[in-house]
Parts: C-alpha cells; sequence; structure tokens
C-alpha cells in the first residue's frame, strides 16, 4: 500500500492548491494520503473532498510548530477533526506572530543587503496569516540571491544564519493536547532534522510519550536515508509507532515526490494501521 502522511499545500508553504496536491498525489499512487499543512486546517475539506472523489483514504492533518528546549520541533496531527473550533482557535493563536516576525526577517535580509525582501516575499504566501520562511526562500532564489532553497537557509535563514529571527512557538504539551482533543494521534516530524544532544532528544521523546504522543517519522523526505534505521531504533526504543510522508512542498522541492517513499523499516508499527478498514 502506498501511503504519505506529511505533506504541505498553498494554504501554508506548498506551491500547489489541496486538491492539486491530492491529483498528484493519486498520480503517483497514493492510497493513504494526508495533508499537513503548517499551523493551519483550512484545505482540508477540499483536500478531503477531492482525495475522497479520486477513492484515496484521507487522513486530515496538520504539523503543529513548537518550541522545546528553545529549538523548534514539528508535531503532526493525524486524525484530527478540522472542523474542531477549540483546535481552529489554537492554531490561529501559533499563527499569530507570524507577520511581526516576517517584519524582523525583511529588516534583517535588509541588513543583509537584500532589499524589500518583505515585500518581495508576501506575493508567494497566498495564505497572509502564514507568511514562512519558505516565501522568503522562494523570493531569494527567483530574484538570483541563492540558486536553491536549501542555500538560502544555509546562507540567510537557517537557525544559524544572519537572518534568522526566533520565535516562540506553542509548547510541546499544548500542541499534542490539542490534537487529542480534536480527536488526532500525535506524530513527531522529522526528528533527524533536530539539532539536539543525546539527552535533549531523550527528553524530547520521553516528554512526547508522558503527554500522550504516539507516533515518530521514521522515513520521510526530511530524512537522509541512513536516518531511516536511526528512527525506526528510536521508535522501538521509546514505543513510538512509525509514521511516513514525503514532506512534499512543491514539485521541484525537496528531496522526495508524493507517495515515493521506500517501505519501513521491519518490525515496525504503522500508524497508519489505525486508518486501514
Ligand atoms: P517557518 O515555519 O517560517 O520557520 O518555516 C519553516 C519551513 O522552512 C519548513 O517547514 C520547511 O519547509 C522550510 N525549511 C526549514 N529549514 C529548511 C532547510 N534547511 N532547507 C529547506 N527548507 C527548510
Ligand atoms: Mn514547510
Ligand atoms: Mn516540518
Ligand atoms: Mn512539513
Amino acid at each position: 500500500m502506498i501511503v504519505d502522511l506529511h505533506c504541505h499545500s498553498t494554504v501554508s508553504d506548498g506551491v500547489l492548491a489541496p486538491d492539486q496536491v491530492a491529483y498528484r498525489a493519486h498520480q503517483n499512487g497514493v492510497e493513504l494520503w494526508a495533508l499537513t499543512d503548517h499551523d493551519e486546517v483550512g484545505g482540508l475539506a477540499l483536500a478531503e473532498q477531492t482525495a475522497l472523489n479520486l477513492g484515496m483514504t484521507f487522513v486530515p492533518g496538520v504539523e503543529v510548530s513548537v518550541t522545546f528546549l528553545g529549538k523548534t520541533v514539528h508535531i503532526v496531527g493525524l486524525g484530527i477533526d478540522y472542523r474542531s473550533q477549540s483546535l481552529i482557535d489554537s492554531l490561529r493563536y501559533v499563527r499569530a506572530g507570524r507577520w511581526q516576525r516576517a517584519q524582523r526577517i525583511g529588516d534583517a535580509l535588509a541588513a543583509m543587503g537584500v532589499d524589500n525582501a518583505l515585500e518581495g516575499a508576501v506575493p508567494y504566501a497566498t495564505n497572509p496569516e502564514l507568511v514562512s520562511r519558505t516565501h522568503f526562500a522562494r523570493f531569494l532564489v527567483d530574484h538570483g540571491y541563492c540558486k536553491t532553497i536549501q542555500e538560502v537557509f544555509t546562507k540567510y535563514l537557517g537557525d544559524h544564519a544572519p537572518a534568522f529571527v526566533p520565535m516562540q512557538w506553542a509548547t510541546l504539551t499544548e500542541a499534542v493536547q490539542w490534537i487529542q482533543q480534536a480527536g488526532g494521534v500525535a506524530v513527531i516530524a522529522h526528528p533527524g532534522r533536530y539539532e539536539f544532544d543525546a539527552l535533549q532528544f531523550d527528553h524530547l521523546f520521553t516528554s512526547f510519550k508522558d503527554c500522550g504522543g504516539v507516533g515518530i517519522e521514521v522515513v520521510t523526505g526530511s530524512h537522509a536515508p541512513h536516518q531511516y534505521n536511526e528512527y525506526a531504533r528510536v521508535a522501538k526504543r521509546f514505543g513510538l509507532e512509525a509514521s511516513m510522508g514525503s514532506d512534499f512542498h512543491g514539485p521541484s522541492e525537496g528531496r522526495l515526490d508524493l507517495g515515493c517513499l521506500p517501505d519501513l523499516p521491519s518490525g515496525l508499527t504503522p500508524v497508519w494501521n489505525r486508518w486501514l478498514s
């Protein structure tokens, strides 16, 4: 079965509209699909309707931005009720600081010689409440400042780069509770991307379990292939179910296209067993 439980649309920082993501997933053979936009559920009704028309099993999702030990961690919620008013309100609260942060990113880029970056990035953001670093990155690439999005993060916007503006997102406990209260299950997104030491990782995984988290992404486009087995071991050690998703943002971005994922390493419990009839 072809499964993809992590990707983005124009409702956050993807380049395809929710229905276009559904069409592409279906074209690539995906049978069980989740759309997981950052801090926003506004694309799920259209995604669901399109997926069901195409005969895919749809899992409503979201990727919540969290600050843990001073660093950004992403928590994916799967199987959520996207009509839940408390979830909608909580996500709006997470998005609230983004505009001010975007202005500060624009100022920081100006100090590095990139003029009018905010004005440049805004047209890339289809959702005015969700101007993200990805939108700045696309502007910088299209205007010749860098060759690739990856290079933008290295030179300008990444966590150690000069135009990085720190944010206080949701707490881990909040994110897991919001997801649970909306009937969903919480999954740690792309753990291999976080720059924690061994003790900090243990703290993340145990805190996540303690507040009710159930899963961890093992196979993701945001992991290098050698990390699949590493996080398979973590899943087993902490009794976490395994998830997989491309983290697709657009046809010419990222490492993996929708549905183009290898199988999970053996001996894991797929989190998606819950949605198989
Ligand atoms: P933001 O939520 O505004 O901080 O933007 C985070 C988004 O930027 C992530 O969801 C990714 O899509 C993208 N991103 C973060 N780090 C990188 C990176 N090193 N290379 C490419 N894209 C990245
Ligand atoms: Mn993103
Ligand atoms: Mn993420
Ligand atoms: Mn993502």
